[in-house]
């Protein structure tokens, strides 16, 4: 890895003139904290080009390292180096970094995050694996500005397919960009095959949820073959992440989800591997409603709704939906039942959630244990200085 330091603190002999940005004591502080982001409230002095890289100053001048620069959004640094000085070769450097460190988390897998933007020091970059493609997302000016050095990096290192750019999320628009779609680089089908441990799904890079499957569940999608059996509810099933791994190690399985054409995509991947699944379109909270009402019965349940707090606001009418979907769900379990519950609402935090598993089990009046907290996939990295980047809570219960 590289040598020659490209930007350095301060002004060196091959000082590329980057501009600086001053930030407030705060905006100091919050930058000693660890924390990547630094908001507008917290900028004394910025004169700098959308997307730059910039220098980033304390209000007495100290130097605080570098960082990604944006001029429309609220978060306008993004600090990718708290010391003095930035390799030439950083982004080549991280996203080697990154991709060696899935080679030994996720080894073997055949769909994965390989970035995951701040998580691997590259703010607001995502690029995942699927098969031989690459999808990415550049959701901040400066990972814009640098996608054609970001492309040239990938295709170098890993030698992809083709690369599509996966960037319709909305929060583009805070960045001033434009959402797209767009293939970038070779050649991507409509349609391709991963496997995720022995199921094979079909994915649309295109148009699938995220860039095209719930990575970030890969891990949890594994670990229900230990645990499905017998008959098996999938209240929120999107194409059959948990539902078909459960096929393959138990008798009978119902898949629900609100919208059709997921339920179409599942029955094309049960086809795919030979797995009988049944599925049901149908609103979750009055399907589980009503089994507990017939006085249903199963021996796995697996909710994974959608995140249901988006923002602090909604968070009261959030617990509340997690409390009555997981009630219903502890009703309808047979005593020895197994109950995967998920909640991805960062706003949510983890405590929060078993505090209203534990009333949703009290209100149940059934007696429950906790076989494995889990959370999103290891490629998918939390941050301990940023709490935001943990958000997938998995639980595993058992009824008693
Ligand atoms: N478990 C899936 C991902 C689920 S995403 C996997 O791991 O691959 C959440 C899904 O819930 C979406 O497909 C969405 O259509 C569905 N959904 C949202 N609200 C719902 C409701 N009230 N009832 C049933 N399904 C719902």
């Amino acid at each position: 890895m590289s040598e020659r330091p490209r930007f350095v603190w301060p002004a060196a002999g091959n000082d590329m003139g980057e501009p600086t940005v001053i930030v407030t004591k705060r905006g100091e502080e919050r930058v000693a904290s660890g924390h990547p982001w630094i908001y507008r409230s917290d900028i004394a002095k910025e004169d700098a080009a959308p997307g730059a890289i910039v220098r980033v100053a304390g209000p007495k001048g100290r130097p605080l390292g570098f960082a990604f620069y944006s001029s429309t959004s609220e978060i306008r640094l993004r600090m990718i180096e708290r010391r003095r000085a930035l390799q030439e070769s950083f982004l080549a450097d991280r996203i080697a970094a990154a991709v060696t460190w899935r080679e030994r988390i996720a080894e073997g897998a055949d769909a994965c995050r390989l970035v995951h933007g701040e998580a691997d020091g590259i703010p607001s970059l995502i690029v995942d694996r699927y098969g031989d493609v690459l999808v990415m997302q550049t959701l901040s000016q400066a990972t814009e500005h640098l996608k054609p050095q970001i492309i040239d990096i990938l295709v170098r290192t890993l030698h992809p397919k083709g690369i599509v750019e996966r960037n319709d999320p909305k929060v583009r628009q805070l960045e001033g960009l434009e959402r797209a779609v767009e293939l970038v680089w070779g050649e991507v089908p409509d349609t391709l095959v991963v496997s995720e441990g022995t199921v094979k799904l079909n994915v649309d890079v295109r148009q699938g949820q995220k860039t095209g499957l719930f990575l970030d569940q890969r891990e949890n999608h594994l670990a229900t073959r230990n645990y499905a059996r017998g008959r098996v509810l999938d209240a929120f099933c999107y194409d059959g992440g948990f539902a078909l791994q459960a096929a393959q190690v138990s008798e009978e399985v119902t898949a629900v989800d609100i919208s059709a054409a997921p339920l179409g995509r599942l029955q094309a991947n049960a086809e795919l591997n030979g797995l009988t699944i049944r599925t049901q379109e149908a609103n979750a909270f009055d399907l589980l409603h009503e089994l507990d009402t017939q006085s249903e019965q199963f021996d796995t349940v697996i909710l994974d709704p959608p995140a249901f707090a988006k923002n602090k606001q909604s968070i009261p009418k959030a617990a509340r939906g997690y409390k009555e979907i997981n009630l219903r769900a502890l009703k309808i379990l047979r005593p020895g039942g197994i109950l995967i519950t998920c909640s991805c609402s960062y706003h949510i935090h983890e405590a929060d959630f078993e505090a209203l598993l534990e009333s949703a089990a009290r209100d149940a009046c059934v007696a429950v244990s906790v076989i494995e907290k889990r959370r999103q996939a290891r490629d998918h990295p939390v941050l301990l200085a940023v709490p935001e980047t943990y958000y997938l809570k998995c639980l595993i219960l058992r009824r008693l």
